[in-house]
């Protein structure tokens, strides 16, 4: 029997940081897929975008000008550079979203994470999503042939400093399976919302109990 008592809460910040080819980019689509609960933080940027994305959808792309001055305006809840491109998360749709209760998804990476952690101690549960070997890392990074042998050089050395970060995340997630990993979040993100510190509803609901 799936319960019909929802007591009102505050959304959370469930961010998923990982080294490139570590298989984030798939583990989020499909959480997206299978709970209607939480939804995409959809980053500003100033990569040029691949020919597979859309603007708005993967990213809000940007030229530098307007990411500085956005920068400016204090619209950010964090923002970093990233492989030599600006990359932000824009504050207010992340605010309204955790106030209906609506979780929020980010893939940003440790430096933003730091940054949030700051800001949102209390809405923000964090997991790192390492590869199974460094073997496999390589072999997915070359798989995915999106970006030019440069690009996934760079990314290689990179893993190293991005997965130096995992002891400042709440969890790690060994991405050996997908079907487990997928099964890890879930378990995580469920556990999380039943929190008491969220559970903005729940002094009324008591305080009706004990009415008699
Ligand atoms: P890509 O260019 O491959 O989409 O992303 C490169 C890296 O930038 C990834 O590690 C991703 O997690 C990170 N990233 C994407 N959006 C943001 C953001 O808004 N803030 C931060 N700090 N990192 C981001």
């Amino acid at each position: 029997m799936s319960g019909t008592i929802d007591i009102p809460r505050r959304g959370l910040m469930l961010v998923l940081s990982s080294p490139s080819g570590a298989g984030k980019t798939t583990l989020s689509r499909l959480l997206l897929e299978s709970d209607q609960g939480i939804t995409m933080s959809v980053s500003v940027t100033t990569r040029p975008k691949r020919p597979a994305e859309v603007d708005g959808r993967d990213y809000h792309f940007v030229t530098r000008e307007d990411f500085e001055r956005m920068v400016a305006k204090g619209e950010f809840l964090e923002h970093a550079t990233v492989f030599g491109n600006s990359y932000g998360t824009l504050g207010a749709p992340v605010e309204a979203a955790l106030r209906l209760g609506r979780d929020v998804l980010f893939d940003i990476d440790w430096q933003g994470t730091q940054q949030l952690r700051q800001k949102a101690r209390n809405d923000v549960v964090a997991i790192f999503v390492l590869p199974p070997s460094r073997a496999e890392l390589e072999r997915r990074l070359h798989a995915r042939a999106q970006d030019s042998e440069e690009v996934v050089r760079g990314r290689m050395a990179k893993a190293n400093d991005e997965m130096s970060h995992w002891a400042e995340y709440d969890y790690i997630i060994i991405n050996e399976d997908m079907d487990t990993a997928l099964k890890r979040v879930v378990s995580i993100l469920g556990a999380e919302r039943q929190r008491r510190d969220r559970l903005t509803g729940l002094s009324d609901f008591v305080r009706t109990l004990m009415k008699g």
